[in-house]
């Protein structure tokens, strides 16, 4: 579903990433760990194409798209992404939230987006919230709405980045249900976290990623109970 060919990327003198080579199977979760700046949100955004790789490949269903003149509507149509801060638009309900973008992309007519938005915010448990604006819904339900709206584009993929960091220690597991919910699914999912008990339960596979490398990878309870490689095992000490 997606694959990285020794992916680099810097910016200017910075290198950030330092060849990294990742394939994910469609339906697989993937769990992404590692120290802050060790370039895991770098790595998420190289493959949807929010940075262009300084060097080597990027692969999304078998087509390369990495390539010079790729069409970045298409690409990122079938890749959803999440992020840390909700990224909502404060003027827009959450119906609207939803729909934008398949009224404006797609030219989806505005009944039929909107009959899709109300099933997909029930869906992540928001039903009766339609026409509530960000600022009227907590941090869980804003990152609710955030996965719903990504989701409108029938993505094939979707990527998580830190989704649950900034949110109330009791708001995070309304969002990780959504996201246990996608992956029994069968979503292909790459997700950066700090939740060790949703790597465990969900991830297919763990990755460790520090210096712009896959430092480790390997079934997350192998990894988190009996790491190889030494900077696997400071990190989780400091972690678990
Ligand atoms: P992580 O998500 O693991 O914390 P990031 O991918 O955000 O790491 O960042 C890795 C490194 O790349 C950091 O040193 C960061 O400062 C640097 N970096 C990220 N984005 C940019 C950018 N747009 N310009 C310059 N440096 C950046
Ligand atoms: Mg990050």
């Amino acid at each position: 579903m997606v694959e990285m060919r020794d992916v680099h990327k810097s910016f200017g003198d910075v290198h950030v990433l330092n060849g990294v080579d990742l394939t994910v199977d469609r339906g697989e979760v993937l769990v992404i760990i590692g120290p802050s700046g060790g370039g895991k949100s770098t790595l998420l955004r190289c493959v949807n194409l929010l940075e262009p790789v300084t060097s080597g490949q990027v692969l999304l269903e078998g087509d390369e798209i990495s390539r010079p003149g790729v069409d970045l509507d298409q690409v990122r149509r079938r890749i959803g992404m999440v992020f840390q801060q909700f990224n909502l638009f404060p003027h827009l309900s959450a119906v609207d939230n939803l729909t934008l973008a398949p009224r404006k992309l797609l030219g989806t007519p505005r009944a039929e987006a909107e009959e899709r938005a109300h099933t997909l915010l029930a869906r992540v448990g928001l039903a009766g919230k339609e026409k509530n604006y960000p600022r009227q819904l907590s941090g869980g339900q804003q990152q609710r709405v955030a996965i719903a709206r990504a989701l409108m584009m029938d993505p094939h993929v979707m990527l998580f980045d830190e989704v649950t960091s900034a949110l109330d220690p009791e708001l995070v597991s309304e969002v990780l249900d959504v996201m246990r919910d996608l992956a029994r699914s069968g979503m292909t999912m790459l997700c950066v976290t700090h939740e060790m008990g949703f790597a465990r339960e969900l991830g297919d596979r763990l990755v460790f990623v520090d210096g712009g490398v896959i430092a480790e990878q390997g079934p997350p309870a192998e990894l988190l109970d009996d790491p190889n490689n030494d900077r696997t095992r400071q990190f989780l000490r400091k972690v678990l």
